[in-house]
């Protein structure tokens, strides 16, 4: 089986083609500018292969709802270019094949818990801290999906008494991802995130801030594995902080090798490196082909 992958970011579309056991045969990175530019690329990329299905794991806002007219589109997102566009019907006009759409980090939650991290678990969070800040749930199974697909990044915690950084989300300024994304930390320390390796305190607030979200997750959701991925992760001392931290938070309120002994196995990087999200693209695709199939079948029309 031939696949096809898209994970698309605000900066960058990575596009791959792979098989139905997550291995990419083929990859290419395209920047992230105009709808137009971007899109007529990835199609110029997949136009050489006899792809079976492809997968989208997007930047959101999106419309994850088959039932809804919307289903496919970037909707509320704040690059304006890219706002309400029909991105699945975009890709279904030029390739009239099985197409699976997710946000990017369902795409990698999916990823790791087939393939990576959480691989044999029926249950995992995948948290991105990137340019913003997502998280995709697996819970028995399968992706976690209600009224639409969740927005963990912009749930409020507690501010730390010493610091005075406002906040950048456009919609609630001091919520996780206004407090604790990439570019909050370049906002409140005035230098790119890449460049503060060394300032611990940097880290240590950092964590502060994520630490308070994931104590959150771990108590609502109560996932199996928590697998932390996206640039500010590079800065591998955050591990160290966060697992100090939650342990602070929950003060043995769970009683569970998880939050105390292990806590290093439970909150993890990536099994899959930097390849969680175009891995969980191909296997959206694959989802998608199983779909149609099974759709097939049960119609007798194969
Ligand atoms: P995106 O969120 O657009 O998919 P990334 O996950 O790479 O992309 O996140 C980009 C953010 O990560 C930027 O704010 C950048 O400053 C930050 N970042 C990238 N590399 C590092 C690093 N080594 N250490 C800390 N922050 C980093
Ligand atoms: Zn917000």
């Amino acid at each position: 089986m031939f696949l096809g992958g898209i994970e698309a970011g605000g900066t960058k579309f990575v596009c791959a083609v792979g098989n139905e056991d997550g291995s990419i045969l083929k990859r290419i990175e395209i920047p992230t500018t105009v709808p137009e530019e971007t899109i007529g690329k990835v199609i110029g990329f997949f136009k050489e292969f006899e792809l079976n299905a492809i997968g989208i794991g997007s930047f959101g806002p999106i419309d994850v709802n088959p039932e809804s007219p919307a289903y496919g589109y970037i909707t509320t997102t704040p690059k304006k270019a890219w706002n309400n566009y029909p991105f699945v019907q975009a890709i279904k006009e030029k390739f009239n094949i099985p197409i699976g759409f997710h946000t990017d980090v369902n795409a990698a939650a999916l990823a790791e818990s087939a393939l990576g991290a959480a691989k044999g678990l029926n249950s995992c969070l995948y948290i991105t801290v990137g340019t913003g800040i997502g998280a995709g749930a697996i819970v028995q199974g399968k992706l976690l999906e209600g009224l639409s697909h969740p927005e963990m990044g912009h749930i409020l915690v507690r501010r730390h008494p010493n610091d005075n950084y406002k906040g950048n989300c456009p919609y609630h300024q001091d919520c996780l991802e206004g407090l604790a994304a990439g570019p909050a930390i370049e906002g409140r320390w005035n230098k790119k995130a890449e460049e503060l390796q060394d300032r611990q305190e940097v880290w240590d607030l950092e964590s502060f801030y994520l630490a308070q979200a994931i104590m959150q997750y771990v108590l609502i959701l109560s996932p199996k594995k928590i697998i932390l991925g996206g640039g500010v992760m590079r800065q591998k001392q955050i591990f160290t902080y966060i697992h100090k931290y939650i342990q602070q938070l929950l003060n043995n309120y769970i009683g569970l090798p998880e939050l105390s002994t292990s806590i290093e196995d439970y909150i993890v990087p990536p099994g899959l490196k930097e390849d969680s999200g175009i891995v969980g693209a191909l296997l959206l695709g694959k989802q998608a082909y199983q779909k149609k199939e099974t759709r097939l079948s049960e119609s007798g029309m194969k």
